[in-house]
């Protein structure tokens, strides 16, 4: 008799993607893959995962790893052991520091990173080497909303915690398209809405996904948010809606920030004036507000990546504080986080502008931090932010920079000058889990492999200040190492061996966690300090906990940690955006996210389940600017700023507000050409938290034509010639890409041999005169490769030749619908995919909604499954459902 098979117990672990920090259930396969699911008893989401959460296991395989370090000599990285490779960072960056000094470099962390990584990096930078030169992607991200609590409430304090969502009978949603952004808090959003009746209002330049669950949308003028919430607390003020005693008695800085708001927000016409907005639609979210206690008002990217975001978040807390309606259950301002770990780096001070466990560059902080880590060389004053550090590098000041877990050259503003910057540094040392991209591209001198997601162990913090475990369920592979293990074993090489003891996580979380409490007598909201006496066991074990550690929100005893600890109203400066458009460039450029990526796809692109949502990289425009450009829908169109210029396939939608455009910033050079947005955007920055204006650089339009367009579909990613338009899609076991071009079809036939092989399984279809080609290789019955070329989009073939790709083998039909592109039912191109658990794309759901005239997302949901695993695609199947009731009614 068989024993019985032996099945690993699941472990329990945390998301790597947004910041809602949801848990998962891990299963290791034993092969190097694992099943995933939602951990039911994780409080952030109760087991439900988005469609990126649900589409992890796709994303665990080897193939694109960094698995050795390697060390660049001339042009080529060879592959060095692990102590010549941390001996070369350790002693390049002392003689820098020797000869030019500590701010001479810096540390660009991520995140993505755990808690541990950044606080040993932030500990050697800031207390051994002497600079504060630590920034983070996180400046990227969320670095407004830091510089706006901190303003208001003496601390980076987050007040609320999600449960406030279920409670709440008013949710505002500002600048955050949480239905792709934040699902899972999202779908906790429409369930209160469902349920309890709560009022839903969003305000976003966009029509977002998010808007299809909205009682009330305000499609507001980019830029104008400081407007609408100035002209929200005069009108709290003038309906008696505010709470005078909490006021007088609990806040300070009010005449004041009211005097600024009249000044700003005159009366309702001038609002709507510039706002842009129809002026009964802001009486009623104004009126809305004033009636309703229960109110939380969610903000994200949207008013964070502006440069004016400080001032945009100060606006909105004006209005909880003027209301009192702040850390009591159902109410209060609530910035949602955009990465998984950007508040635990947060808490350790991964930014240049602060020390550590909440603590800043005053004298008494200095001296505190500097005692307690015995600190050789403290930082006497804030480093570099973000922007300023890379403009730092192409100066020649900072020679020596050391990226951990993130890809600036693609993600920061002006990022071609970004390359060029870092192809400038003495001394350029990334630490990488991916062997290529675009940061890789730029010639680090020495490349460390770092652990990934499932190989790292160690704690996030997500946006209701809950720190959660990341646990390991997967060996390291070959050399790689956590982040935190290679700064150590750096700060060692350095001379601080005795400060940098650490052998786990676990010894560096008990180290955060004694900081966090030392010599704090409740000034600092962030202590952990109970955690600070854990055993190895007891981390290891660690359930989700939030701080503080008594309750579930703060502030909600009237007192803040500021010095008087009173909360501060704070003026907001008059809005306008920093650059203006001009004849040259008439439009303005809004940058964000897709739903099933993430980042610059490192990850997610590896998923084919994921790359079906948006296959391309593209920019949405109006019907009245692509009519005034000469551009049609799914063509293509070069978008240019003073920055630099991108190709994108064009999505023609009144979604899109006249005058401005959409691109997601996903897309890199290691995915597609031409489509780096982040080249694109302007560095102006906020004057208090250095985030950049993300979201409104003055950009133009033209449209671009390719007279032939392809595919191909190959074991190995093929190759394209400069010039070429191409993106490159996920396809289990091997690659595809889209593709554009204007080459000869005479160059056809051998280009296609370059790409799939000239063996002879190869078959072909050629009517070069006609301009129409295909080729395909096949492996007896299997179809291993093909190309399909001609004048019209070939992603109506993508669905046709993946199938038949993925397919065991080929039947006759088979074979005559490969080469003609005849297809049958089976095999008709059905679009987009809309439900990425369930693989439902855009045509099925129409031919179902075609048969019923009553159709709803349930019935689909019914028939289809679409929609009823993590809930991602219900936005999307709501707007289908009211376009085709729409078109029906026409
Ligand atoms: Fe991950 Fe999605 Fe949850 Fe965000 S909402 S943590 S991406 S599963």
């Amino acid at each position: 008799m068989n024993a019985p098979q032996q099945h690993p117990p699941a472990v329990r672990t945390t998301c790597p993607y947004c910041g809602v920090g949801c848990g998962v259930l891990a299963k290791p396969d034993g092969m190097g893959g694992a099943a995933i699911e939602g951990d039911p008893q994780h409080p952030a989401n109760f087991g439900r995962l988005c469609s990126k959460g649900s589409a992890l296991s796709e994303t665990l395989g080897l193939s694109t790893r960094l698995l050795h370090p390697m060390q660049r000599h001339g042009d080529t990285l060879a592959r060095v052991t692990w102590d010549a490779a941390l001996d070369q960072v350790a002693s390049g960056f002392k003689q820098i520091i020797e000869r030019d000094g500590p701010d001479a470099v810096a540390f660009y962390l991520s995140g993505q990173l755990l808690t541990e990584d950044y606080y040993v990096a932030n500990k050697l930078m800031k207390g051994f080497i002497g600079s504060a030169n630590v920034d983070t992607n996180s400046r990227l991200c969320m670095a407004s909303s830091v510089a706006g609590h901190r303003r208001a409430f003496g601390g980076d304090v987050v007040p609320g915690c999600y449960a406030d969502l279920d409670e709440a009978d008013l949710i505002v949603l500002t600048g955050s398209n949480a239905a792709w952004c934040h699902p899972i808090l999202f779908q906790r959003i429409v369930a209160n809405r469902r349920a309890r009746g709560a009022r839903i209002v969003v305000i976003d330049p966009r029509r977002t996904a998010t808007c299809e669950d909205a009682d009330l949308f305000l499609p507001i003028a980019p830029g104008m948010d400081t407007v609408l919430f100035s002209g929200l607390l005069t009108h709290l003020v003038d309906s008696s809606a505010i709470d005078a005693d909490f006021v007088a008695g609990n806040t300070s800085g009010f005449a004041e920030t009211l005097a600024r708001a009249r000044e700003i927000a005159p009366a309702l016409d001038a609002i709507a004036e510039r706002t842009e907005l129809p002026a009964q639609h802001i009486a009623a979210f104004y009126k809305w507000f004033a009636e309703t206690e229960k109110t939380v008002t969610c903000y994200s990217q949207g008013v964070n990546q502006s440069a004016q975001g400080t001032d945009k978040v100060n606006a909105i807390i004006n209005c909880h504080l003027a209301t009192g309606r702040i850390g009591r259950p159902g109410m209060g301002p609530f910035s949602l986080t955009g990465q998984p770990n950007a508040m635990g780096g947060r808490e350790v001070g991964g930014l240049a502008n602060q020390l550590a466990a909440h603590m800043g560059f005053l004298p008494d902080d200095i001296d505190r931090v500097g005692r307690f880590w015995n600190a050789t060389a403290m930082a006497k004053q804030e480093g570099l932010k973000a922007v300023p550090l890379f403009d730092a590098i192409a100066r020649g000041k900072v020679k020596a920079l050391w990226v951990m877990g993130t890809n600036p050259a693609v993600s920061l503003p002006r990022a071609g000058a970004v390359r060029e910057a870092l192809r400038k540094l003495e001394l350029f040392v990334l630490s990488e889990v991916v062997a290529s991209n675009d940061t890789v591209a730029c010639g680090p001198h020495v490349l460390l492999p770092a652990t990934a997601w499932g190989e790292k162990d160690g704690t996030v913090t997500n946006s209701e200040r809950r720190i959660s475990r990341q646990r390991r369920f997967l060996p390291a592979p070959s050399e790689a190492r956590p982040d935190w293990w290679m700064v150590t074993e750096v700060a060692r090489r350095m001379g601080f061996a005795q400060a940098f003891p650490y052998r786990s996580a676990a010894d560096i979380f008990r180290e955060h966690a004694a900081l966090s409490g030392f010599e704090n007598d409740g000034a600092r909201a962030f202590d952990i300090s109970d955690l600070a006496t854990l055993s190895d066991e007891a981390f290891d074990a660690l359930d989700p906990v939030q701080w503080p550690r008594s309750r579930a929100r703060l502030f909600d005893d009237g007192h803040f940690v500021t010095p008087d600890r009173k909360g501060r109203f704070v003026p907001p400066e008059p809005a306008a955006l920093a650059d203006k458009v001009c004849d040259a460039f008439p439009l303005r450029l809004n940058t964000g996210r897709v739903r099933d990526q993430w980042h610059t796809m490192t990850r997610t692109g590896l998923s084919p389940r994921l790359g079906g949502h948006c296959r391309e990289p593209f920019v949405i425009v109006h019907p009245r600017d692509a009519d005034a450009a000469g551009l049609i829908d799914a063509g293509y169109a070069r978008v240019t700023t003073a920055h630099g210029a991108c190709v994108l396939k064009v999505a023609v939608s009144d979604q899109q507000r006249p005058g401005s455009l959409f691109a997601p910033i996903h897309w890199s050079d290691a995915t597609a050409a031409h489509a780096r947005i982040g080249e694109l955007v302007t560095d102006a920055t906020d004057p208090w938290s250095g985030q950049p204006e993300s979201k409104a650089t003055p950009a133009a339009i033209a449209p671009v034509t390719y007279r032939f367009h392809g595919l191909v579909l190959a074991d190995t990613p093929p190759a394209f010639e400069a010039g070429e338009l191409f993106t490159r899609i996920a396809l289990k076991g091997g690659s595809g890409a889209l593709f554009a071009t204007d080459a000869s079809p005479e160059t056809w036939p051998a280009q296609a041999r370059k790409w799939i092989g000239a063996d002879a399984g190869l078959a072909e279809y050629a009517d070069l005169a006609g301009s129409s080609y295909r080729a395909a290789r096949l492996d007896h019955d299997r179809l291993t490769g093909c190309v399909a070329i001609g004048p019209e989009p070939a992603d109506t073939f993508w669905d046709l030749l993946t199938t038949l790709m993925a397919a065991d083998g080929l039947t006759a039909a088979d074979r005559r619908a490969l080469l003609s592109g005849a297809r049958d039912d089976a095999t008709a191109d059905l679009g987009p995919l809309v439900c990425a658990c369930f693989a439902v794309r855009r045509a099925t759901i129409g031919d179902f909604l075609a048969g019923n005239a009553t159709g709803t997302v349930e019935a689909i949901g019914r028939a289809l499954k679409a929609g009823t695993n993590c809930g991602s695609c219900l936005p999307e199947l709501k707007r289908i459902v009211a376009h085709v009731a729409a078109a029906e009614t026409v």
